[in-house]
């Protein structure tokens, strides 16, 4: 790689530490001929001290500290635009590609979302740039896709919002209790990236948050939940939005190679292997005007998980450019609630925060350098 600014010096050959899950950094460590408890001082000094500076990390020799800057680097995507919404919520865009790759024309960025909600602060991470899926009613699925986020750039975004809220030092006001990998693009289409960023998310010389508060949602790629539930025991949500295979099909392409009887009998798999009882697979249902929000759906849904355990999460459609669908009317969305709750199933509605800055659940877009012409399809057709 030829250096030919200060700006590209710190990509390139050099180790990005700040996405190696422990066991990654341990094998770092060894393969520089260092100890191992190494891995520990770092995992600290970065996630839980914020530290991307090797200078600063007291308790390292100085000569260590320069090996260190030789070989690595420790950098997180760099924020590009944060917006807030009159609710507390703040969204985060993110560039991806190495710093001033924006603005060199590799229009790459993604979108992360931190909802705050009494004491608790769920960020939305998003975990591919754009996603290859093509839910019929997603913004991000009709930007098309460009790739997967590496490690680094996913549990960055976790780092420069915990960063930017002060949470590393004492006295934040916000603080990250929460994490949903429920951003942009398909996380188990990006499986060990994502599953090394949860690890450091639960790891408890990293964020420490329990599984409970990391959760996975998935548009149902079967062989790789199956996969996941031998890796590791994170909390699991469906994005089903359809009673039957005929209307998925027409939502949710994927349904098409991976039917709902294959995807529920691997989410029922997943959490009978998970050792806490208590635990519920979160069912999330966006409710659409006239497509899938009428009793007959309520009723057929109920039906479908009876046997299942699990808790129904209803999402008013979002709105955005490019689709007709409209958002369901209230009447229809309490009466879908009712039909579940009255047939036994826990159902609530999520409620739509940070609209007003483009931010809710399905809206999230960022800047997609697409490779597949999807986008241009979808904005021709749509003139
Ligand atoms: N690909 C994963 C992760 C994205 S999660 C998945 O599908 O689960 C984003 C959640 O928001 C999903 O449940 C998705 O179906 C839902 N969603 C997408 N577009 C939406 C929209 N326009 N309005 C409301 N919810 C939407």
């Amino acid at each position: 790689m030829t250096v030919e600014s200060g700006l590209i010096a710190t990509t390139g050959d050099k180790t990005n530490l700040l996405g190696l899950s422990p066991k990654a950094l341990i094998d770092f460590f060894e393969s520089i001929g260092e100890k191992k408890f190494r891995a520990t001082q770092l995992l600290k000094w970065i996630h839980q001290n914020g530290v991307d500076n090797f200078d600063e990390m007291s308790n390292l020799s100085k000569s260590l500290r320069e090996k260190l800057k030789q070989v690595a680097v420790i950098e997180a995507p760099a924020i590009l635009q944060q917006l807030d919404s009159k609710d507390g919520t703040r969204k985060f865009l993110f560039e991806i590609g190495g710093r001033g790759s924006f603005a060199a024309g590799n229009s790459n960025a993604v979108e992360t979302v931190f909802i705050p909600e009494g004491d608790r602060g769920t960020l939305c991470v998003s975990s591919q740039v754009g996603c290859s899926l093509d839910c019929s009613f997603c913004a991000t699925g009709k930007q098309g896709f460009n790739r997967d986020l590496t490690g680094a750039e996913i549990i960055g975004q976790v780092w420069a919002a915990a960063k930017s809220f002060g949470q590393f030092e004492d006295g934040a006001n916000r603080t990250v209790t929460n994490v949903v990998m429920m951003g942009m693009g398909e996380p188990l289409m990006n499986f060990d990236n994502v599953v090394s960023s949860m690890t450091l998310m639960m790891d408890d010389n990293a964020y420490g948050l329990s599984k409970r508060r990391v959760t996975l949602s998935t548009a149902g790629v079967v062989p790789a939940l199956d996969k996941l539930g031998e890796v590791t025991d994170v909390s699991l949500a469906v994005s089903l939005h359809a009673p039957n295979d005929e209307l998925r099909n027409k939502l949710v392409p994927i349904n098409k190679k991976y039917p709902l009887a294959m995807l529920l009998d691997s989410a029922k798999r997943y959490i009978e292997g998970v050792p806490d009882n208590r635990r519920k697979i979160t069912i999330e249902y966006t409710l659409i005007d006239q497509v899938n929000d009428r009793p007959h759906h309520a009723h057929e849904l109920a039906e479908l998980l009876k046997d299942i355990p699990v808790k129904i999460n209803l999402i008013p459609f979002n709105p955005f450019d490019l689709v007709d669908y409209k958002r369901v009317s209230n009447n229809a969305l309490r009466r879908f609630q009712d039909i579940l709750i009255a047939a036994g199933h826990i159902a609530t509605i999520r409620t739509t925060r940070g609209d007003d800055i483009d931010a809710a659940c399905g809206q999230l877009a960022g800047e997609v350098n697409d490779r597949t012409r999807r986008s241009a399809r979808y904005r021709q057709a749509s003139e």
